[in-house]
């Protein structure tokens, strides 16, 4: 066991959220709007951000929240380069080391002036200013609502450029059927990018399958219906497909009715790779230490087992895209 493991385990046994923090973790499932340094955004910007603390009932009320609580204050384009300092200072803090996050294709013309260069610009600067030794993972996001043509015609600027790690998919679940997307994910796998979409959360078992197999994802944002399923389970470690959970978010969006109960257990003791994450700090009080620190002390998971979660989620994914082309040269 390496010094950082050792250090991991004793600190969760302890249960001492300031040594956690100092050991390497990954955050692969954050939403940079909503990922910032609490205290920071208080000094910085003179607000005060609080954190639900009883489960909500909807979306609905989610969209609310965010309304009232950031997008009034920060939703302009200085109040996102603002919000993603925020979030990269929250990392820091937290002991991140790899960050997936990203921005919505709209947003590009809207904050950007349709100029990648400009976003990529924008971005890298305030990652070399905040945090410079932070592996920063550039997703493409779009929401599920949105129509395809639409959405075709946004991402056309960002197809096939390296910079971008990743593509992902949120919103409502049910806002239209997952097979209406086949032609992006098809596209985007072209562009050499990982394949993520949020689906699982508020669906089923047969959802996560079905759009694991339609797009052929990489990774699945949440997935926690899986384990609903052993067929699902064993399917979905076949295709080595990993799930990025946010044990907080679903406590308080009602998905599961506790910590003790969620199905990070079912999952890892099914042999699936899982992942923990934050998903939305500044809503669920939700950084990645205090979730591993909450699952430890809910006895959802060992000390042991969550320290294999940790280091699965620093080990570098392997790439369908990538492992395409290697056997295409050889
Ligand atoms: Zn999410």
């Amino acid at each position: 066991m390496n010094q950082d493991s050792r250090l991991f385990i004793e600190a969760l046994q302890r249960q001492d959220l300031a040594a956690l923090r100092k050991v390497p973790k990954a955050d692969l499932h954050n939403h940079f709007m909503l990922g910032g340094d609490r205290k920071w955004i208080r000094e910085h910007c003179g607000i005060q951000i609080d954190p639900i603390t009883q489960p909500l009932t909807s979306m609905k009320e989610m969209d609310q929240w965010s309304q009232k609580s950031i997008n009034a204050h920060f939703g302009g384009g200085s109040g996102r380069l603002i919000m993603l300092e925020a979030t990269l200072r929250q990392a820091v803090k937290d002991g991140v080391q790899v960050l997936e996050i990203g921005e919505d294709v709209w947003a590009l013309k809207h904050f950007y002036q349709g100029d990648i260069q400009n976003l990529l610009g924008s971005w890298e600067a305030v990652r070399q200013a905040v945090a410079p030794k932070i592996e920063l993972r550039f997703q493409v996001g779009m929401s599920r609502h949105c129509g395809i043509d639409y959405l075709m015609e946004k991402l056309a600027p960002f197809w096939d450029r390296p910079e971008f790690y990743a593509l992902d998919l949120y919103g409502d679940e049910n806002a239209q059927p997952i097979e209406n997307f086949i032609p992006i994910y098809r596209r985007a796998r072209q562009s050499g990018w990982v394949l993520k979409a949020h689906v699982g959360e508020w669906g089923s078992a047969m959802d996560v399958q079905k759009a694991v197999a339609c797009l052929d994802l990489d990774e699945v944002q949440h997935g926690l219906a899986a384990a609903q399923d052993p067929a699902v389970m064993a399917d979905l470690k076949a295709r080595q497909v990993r799930l990025n959970m946010t044990p907080s978010s679903n406590y308080l969006l009602g998905r599961v009715p506790s910590l003790a109960q969620h199905p990070i257990a079912a999952l890892k003791a099914a042999g699936m790779e899982v992942t923990i994450n934050s998903d939305d700090v500044l809503i669920f009080d939700s950084d990645v230490s205090k979730e591993y620190l909450r699952l430890y002390q809910a006895g959802t998971l060992s000390a042991q087992q969550l320290d294999e979660i940790r280091l699965d989620g620093l080990k570098k994914l392997k790439v369908k895209a990538f492992e395409a082309a290697q056997e295409n040269v050889a």
